[in-house]
């Protein structure tokens, strides 16, 4: 089946405490955002990729890409208010049978993390990788809190693929808040959601912490 990946970076990255937004910081002297979108090219070069970044810093984009000789063809839309927005956005410039959604702050997706999900979303329709979680975890409400069965639990990751009808009549509904990503999109018009096995390293860099474990990876590489 035909492939092509949204890479959103439309975000505001207000926990970064940086004046230069987060996908555009670089690890490694790469700007963290070249190296999600050739994770996704190395991959398999004939992905068809949409980045879709805020309208203001596009021009920014395209002269950081001039600076560092960054020639992965790409195609850049504007993104919107919410990550729903950005992605609901991307969907117009897609035309592939399977689509997949990625966080453009998550470069260190493994080419196996790629792989599971387009292959249980070709299957099954809508796939997303997810990683066990190692502490413990409790339920907190405002007056108290408890301890949960963490095996009940996962930490889900990007990128979250499926098949090109699921996912675009999915982002014809209306926008509620708890749409933190497109699985849960796409759930709420009762269609199951395959889970995949995630890679740990692909953590979604969002605070200066995050920025630190990165320079570690790529230091050891
Ligand atoms: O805000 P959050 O951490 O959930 O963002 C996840 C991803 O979605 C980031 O890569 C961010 O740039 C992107 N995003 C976007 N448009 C928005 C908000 C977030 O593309 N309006």
């Amino acid at each position: 089946m035909t492939k092509s990946v949204i890479i959103v970076a439309g975000g505001k990255g207000k926990r970064m405490e940086s004046n230069i937004a987060k996908q555009f910081i670089e690890i490694g002297c790469i700007p963290i955002l070249m190296r999600t979108i050739s994770a996704f090219y190395n991959y398999d070069n004939n992905i068809t990729i949409v980045v879709v970044l805020l309208k203001k810093e596009i021009e920014f984009w395209k002269n950081l890409c001039q600076q560092h000789n960054f020639n992965i063809a790409h195609k850049v839309v504007e993104g919107g208010k919410e990550r729903f927005f950005s992605v609901k956005n991307g969907l117009q410039y897609v035309d592939t049978e399977l689509i997949a959604i990625h966080d453009g702050v998550r470069p260190f997706v493994s080419a196996q993390t790629i792989e599971n999900c387009f292959a249980s979303a070709e299957q099954f329709g809508a796939a997303i990788p997810v990683m066990k979680i190692e502490e413990s975890i409790r339920f907190v409400e405002e007056n108290r809190n408890y301890a949960v069965e963490r095996k009940n639990y996962v930490m889900v990751q990007t990128p979250q693929i499926f098949k090109s009808e699921i996912i675009k009549s999915a982002y014809n509904q209306l926008f509620e808040e708890r749409f933190t990503d497109d699985a849960s999109v796409v759930e709420n018009m009762g269609q199951a959601i395959f889970l995949t096995e995630g890679n740990r390293e692909n953590i979604k860099i969002t605070t200066i912490w995050d920025l630190k474990i990165a320079e570690t990876f790529i230091s050891e590489k």
